[in-house]
């Protein structure tokens, strides 16, 4: 890993732009609440660019007609289990401990609720052999992993899909 303080919505930027000639294949509404000012977070920027593109794809072949594309950052802190950003028994987050939250949600056709644990296994996909090596979702979980972060899916069939990604904050910053 080659890490060094970056703002998110930079690495966030440089992925769009990376997807600038996708974007233009089909009528996607791109809409953006970046907070600005966020602390600065310790990544390998040309991974975490690969991450959100893996999840621009994803969400723009649930999206064949078109859609709402979301992108988000904000810094938020973490709560007791159970709680919306969430810390789940495992995650390894210190309750009160502040973390910086990217989500990227999509209008496309969803997950069914009994594959939905599946997707960041390597290999798993649901599309043409062609098209999906089922690799993008599990490169994107290792990535985030070696941050030391964390990746979750929320997704209703029909509707979209979530991906959520937490990020913690340089030891200064925390
Ligand atoms: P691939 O895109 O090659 O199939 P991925 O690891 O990127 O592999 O994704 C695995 C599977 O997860 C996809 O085949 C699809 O079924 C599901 N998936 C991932 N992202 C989305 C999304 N935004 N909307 C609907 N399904 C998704
Ligand atoms: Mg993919």
């Amino acid at each position: 890993l080659r890490q060094e303080r970056q703002d998110i919505n930079v690495v966030i930027e440089g992925s769009l732009e990376l997807m600038r000639h996708r974007l233009k294949l089909q009528p996607v509404e791109l809409l953006f609440h970046l907070e600005r000012n966020l602390p600065k977070i310790f990544i390998d920027r040309g991974k975490i660019e690969q991450v959100f593109v893996n999840l621009f794809n994803n969400a723009l072949d649930a999206m064949p007609q078109g859609g709402k594309l979301y992108v988000r950052s904000f810094l938020s802190e973490m709560k007791a289990p159970g709680d919306k950003v969430g810390n789940r028994k495992g995650d390894g987050f210190k309750a009160g401990e502040k973390v910086v939250v990217t989500e990227i949600e999509d209008t496309g056709v969803g997950i069914d609720e009994g594959i939905v644990n599946k997707v960041f296994d390597p290999f798993f996909t649901t599309k043409d052999r062609t098209e999906g090596t089922g690799l993008g979702l599990s490169i994107a979980k290792s990535i985030i992993e070696m941050h030391n972060g964390l990746i979750r899916v929320e997704s209703v069939r029909g509707k979209g899909t979530k991906f959520t990604i937490l990020f913690r904050l340089f030891k200064e910053d925390r």
